[in-house]
């Protein structure tokens, strides 16, 4: 599997071995999470020969820059539908225009109306225009994690690294969804943790089994509802005060991973997600395991944050 995001020793965290995965490398865009996904979304686009795209995300959205990136390259036409509650400008929101993808704001309250009709109207002129979920949710979404669980078994057979943890940011929980089918078509023992970064454990847990079953649905896979229940852990006692949102702590964790380790993490989903994990470690008297961190992206956003951090 060429294709492999980097993973790696980080450090040692209590006696147990810290290691990263680096999707944040996937040479597209910035990377992350949304870059593996979009371009699962991209290849149906491309066999469909769709000739719009439409989505959905707020103006700090990681998928809507890249989805807007992949699309200008394509020369695809592009719509990001957003919030106009949230219109801060950001270095995403910035690139999204760069890109030239038309934006439409409205009401949180009308979102999904927007979508039906920005897509009908697209229709009746003519167009064959796909639609994304925000935060690229859904069956190919969930399928771009699967790919990467994959390659952490590939890796963990090639070096011998037997991973006992896995965790990362889980927002949509559509990465989470695909981890976890992963280890279960694969028979995986480890321990799949999310770090919610904005919602609360019930809704975002439910999200995540819906994905879940979701997938086995469309491939027409049985696998136990208890089984699925059991292996879909979802951390909602790091959230702070919701999504965006962050305290001294993790800008600490932030500077901390950023001076000795060189890696950039963001205040809205890794930084959270690497912070959660460190205290999950601590609560949870963990040691002399390998735990891997899954960095999933959203490096624009480190650079919106620095000033706050000096
Ligand atoms: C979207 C995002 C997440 C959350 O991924 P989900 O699949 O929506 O749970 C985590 N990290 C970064 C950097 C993201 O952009």
């Amino acid at each position: 599997m060429d294709n492999s995001t980097l993973i790696y020793f980080l450090n040692q965290y209590n006696d147990n071995s810290i290691y990263i995965k680096r999707d944040d490398l996937i040479p597209f865009s910035f990377g992350g999470n949304k870059a593996r996904k979009a371009k699962l979304f991209f290849e149906e686009i491309e066999k469909n020969k769709n000739d719009y795209v439409v989505t959905y995300g707020t103006s700090s959205s990681n998928h809507c820059r890249i989805v807007a990136n992949i699309a200008a390259s394509m020369k695809i036409p592009c719509i990001v539908i957003s919030p106009e509650e949230n219109k801060k400008v950001t270095f995403n929101s910035q690139m999204i225009q760069l890109f030239g993808a038309k934006i439409i704001y409205t009401k949180i309250s009308e979102v999904s109306d927007t979508i039906d009709k920005t897509i009908k109207s697209l229709e009746k002129k003519g167009y064959k225009p796909y639609f994304i979920q925000g935060g690229g949710h859904g069956n190919l979404g969930t399928q771009a994690y699967i790919n990467a669980y994959e390659e952490i078994k590939h890796y963990e057979q090639k070096n011998e690294t037997f991973f006992d943890y896995i965790f990362f940011a889980s927002g949509t929980g559509t990465t989470q969804a695909g981890l976890i089918c992963g280890k279960l078509l694969n028979c995986g023992d480890e321990t799949i943790v999310g770090i919610s970064i904005a919602r609360k454990a019930e809704y975002g847990r439910k999200i995540i089994l819906n994905s879940i079953e979701d997938y086995f649905n469309e491939k027409k896979l049985e696998i136990s509802k208890n089984d699925i229940s059991e292996s879909t852990i979802f951390i909602d006692q790091y959230i702070e005060n919701g999504y965006g949102n962050k305290g001294e702590q993790i800008y600490k964790t932030i500077k901390n991973v950023l001076i000795n380790y060189g890696v950039p993490l963001d205040t809205t989903y890794t930084g959270k997600a690497f912070y959660g994990m460190q205290q999950y470690i601590d609560k949870n008297k963990i040691i002399n395991k390998n735990i891997l961190f899954i960095h999933t992206g959203g490096t624009p956003l480190f650079f919106n944050d620095i000033g706050e951090m000096l």
